[in-house]
């Protein structure tokens, strides 16, 4: 079945063709461990989950890189301003090492909890500082460079001719900011550094030895760098939130470009933003939501991942508790209703099954459109499925939503059994579980009919028995 994709290069939603059948080889963009995700950045990492999980579906076979940023990223995109893991150091009187470790960690429990699927690698830009000096030595053999004394190495985005293509920028359109920005000794207003300088008069926390002199990498080099490592010279998908489209992977398709020439991303998938009420969410004034302030305000992390998946990545979201309380009502309802019928599902019907999943795969591959698989999820629920058929589609949903929807459901379901069901009830079902052990079938359904005078149904499991209330 086909898989529909929007590809910011093209500007339209395209048939998606892996370079390599049955396989798709993605890097995304990771966070830089300067602070928290906020809940925006979160949003980001959430859609790209599910870019995967659509692949995996399909029967694909995923290669997923992702990068931390743990040096170089400026807090301002002119290559001026502060490198933003120092900053955070400052912040806390910590080591710069001892942040990036601290935040990575978060990192990754954050994604845990949002039950984001792990990268195939993850890859910190300090291991990768030979690979990312190469291609900056490779761009300066090519004549792509220059240098701004005390400052860094330089790319000259006016000998690339396509430059700025992925954000449909012209030159022209560049160079007319430019009377307003650029002052620092830039040749052209959208120039970037490749390589930053240690200042003269102060060590740096992390800097290394160069062919140009101590200091350390700029950040688009990082992501060039490390994906031609580790994926190599042509990949399928590219993928980041929307602000990365005008910089950051502008940016890296000039510098690997030249270098290989010939195209070296098939899609670019970018992720729209989230905002909160101020408009855009930022990190850069330290007031911003976290993930473990949504939870310290009880709203479960799925709920909130619930809450994203009812929007389409390529639409703007606007955060609210408002709205994230009607997420998470329709979340619970949601789990009410599967904890009703909920089991093995290993007796299913294998026509039934197949034409809901063809149907839930169609809608998913246009474009990941996961608000109309929802809606999908809840006809099933409304439907007069059998319980196995419908417990196995219910399966299939969350290994595509990832909503956890089997395990929590389960889990109300054993709670709704330990509180409302009366001891006395208990003791009949173990009673009749003994007298089926002994093949006392006519016991056992005099049993079972008591039971049922109580309000209770007791059904027959693998492992012995389930109640619930009639
Ligand atoms: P950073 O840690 O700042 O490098 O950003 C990590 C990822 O979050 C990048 O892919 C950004 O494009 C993305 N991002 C930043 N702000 C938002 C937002 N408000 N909503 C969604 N994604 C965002
Ligand atoms: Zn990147």
């Amino acid at each position: 079945m086909d898989i529909k994709l929007f590809n910011t290069m093209s500007k339209q939603i395209e048939i998606f063709k892996p370079l390599k059948e049955g396989e798709v080889s993605i890097y995304t963009c990771g966070p830089t461990v300067y602070h928290f995700a906020h809940i925006g950045n979160l949003r980001t990492y959430v859609s790209q989950d599910i870019m995967k999980r659509m692949f995996l579906a399909n029967g694909y076979k995923v290669k997923h890189i992702m990068n931390i940023t743990d040096v170089g990223h400026l807090t301002s995109d002119a290559d001026t301003g502060e490198d933003k893991m120092e900053k955070g150091s400052r912040r806390e009187g910590k080591s710069v090492w001892d942040i990036a470790k601290y935040y990575t960690d978060v990192f990754m429990s954050d994604i845990k909890k949002l039950n984001i699927l792990p990268a195939t690698k993850y890859t910190p830009a300090t291991q990768y500082i030979a690979e990312q000096i190469d291609l900056v030595k490779k761009l300066e053999d090519l004549g792509y460079t220059y240098i701004i004394d005390g400052d860094g190495v330089y790319y000259d985005t006016s000998k690339f001719k396509d430059y700025g293509k992925l954000g449909g920028q012209n030159l022209d359109e560049l160079k007319a900011g430019a009377r307003v920005e650029f002052s620092n000794g830039k040749r052209n207003v959208a120039d970037f550094a490749l390589w930053k300088f240690s200042p003269k008069d102060a060590k740096r926390q992390m800097e290394w030895e160069s062919p140009w002199g101590v200091g350390f990498p700029g950040w688009h080099i990082e992501c060039s760098a490390m994906c031609l490592t580790e994926i190599g010279d042509s990949l399928d998908i590219h993928s980041g939130g929307v602000d990365h489209i005008k910089v950051h992977h502008t940016n890296e398709i000039a510098q690997v470009e030249p270098v290989i020439k010939h195209r070296w991303v098939n899609y670019w998938v970018h992720m729209e933003f989230l905002n909160d009420l101020s408009g855009k969410m930022s990190k850069s004034n330290g007031d911003f939501l976290t993930l473990s302030l949504l939870e310290e305000k009880g709203y479960p992390p799925i709920v909130y991942r619930y809450f994203l998946l009812l929007a389409s990545y390529r639409k703007q979201l606007n955060f609210s508790y408002d709205l994230l309380d009607g997420a998470k009502k329709s979340y619970e309802n949601l789990l009410k209703k599967i904890s009703e019928f909920i089991c093995s599902g290993e007796d299913f019907n294998k026509d039934i099954f197949n034409s809901w999943k063809a149907n839930i795969l169609e809608t998913l591959n246009n474009d990941m459109n996961t608000a109309g698989v929802i809606v999908l999820l809840q006809d099933l629920l409304k439907s007069d499925v059998d319980a196995d058929t419908k417990s196995a589609l219910v399966k299939l949903f969350d290994d595509i939503l990832g909503l956890r929807l089997v395990e929590n459901a389960l889990a109300l379901k054993n709670t709704a059994n330990t509180i409302s069901i009366p001891e006395e009830v208990k003791a009949l079902a173990e009673e009749r579980l003994v007298a089926k052990a002994n093949k006392d079938f006519v016991k056992a359904d005099g049993l079972r009919a008591k039971i049922l005078d109580l309000g209770f149904v007791v059904e027959d499991t693998k492992d012995g028995y389930s109640l619930k209330q009639k």
